[in-house]
């Protein structure tokens, strides 16, 4: 049993359709063990892609998550990690796989619907920057 963590990104959320992207975790396995809609600051979105500060699309990346709500989820179940990434498909939408995530909601690699972690350790990581242990049941 893995925990990871999964981010309906502000695209998504604009387009109303979080029920439809929860179902597809619901239906393939991935219990939903937790889940809060935030509005990130910049100081936020800057610190949980750090790994890409370097990066020369880092500055739109930021600016991109913090432009509305998202929708923040700890997904639970067998190989959770490697899962989700696989229901999320590909970065670039244009890439994903028929019926993957992105492939269904993303616009484009920088509006691509969902985050989800791509490590178990970083799952932890993640987890771990925005829930506490008493909000994940
Ligand atoms: P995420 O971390 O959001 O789940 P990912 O793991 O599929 O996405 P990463 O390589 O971690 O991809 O990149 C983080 C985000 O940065 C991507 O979701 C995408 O929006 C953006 N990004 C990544 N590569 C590029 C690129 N070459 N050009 C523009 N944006 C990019
Ligand atoms: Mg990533």
């Amino acid at each position: 049993m893995q925990q990871t963590l999964s981010i309906i990104k502000p695209d998504a959320v604009k387009k109303g359709v979080i029920g439809k992207i929860m179902d597809r975790f619901e239906s393939n396995g991935l219990r939903i063990a937790a889940m809060k809609k935030v509005k990130l600051s910049t100081c936020d979105a800057k610190a949980f892609y750090a790994v890409h500060k370097d990066r020369p699309f880092f500055n739109d990346l930021v600016d991109f998550m913090v432009s509305g709500p998202v929708v923040v989820m700890v997904l639970e179940g067998d190989d959770a990690v490697a899962k989700n990434r696989d229901l999320m498909g590909a970065t670039n939408p244009k890439e994903a796989k028929p019926g993957t995530i992105r492939a269904d909601f993303a616009e484009n690699i920088d509006a691509n619907a969902v985050h989800g972690s791509d490590s178990l350790e970083n799952a932890k990581n993640e987890i771990a920057f925005f829930f506490a242990t008493r909000e994940i049941c």
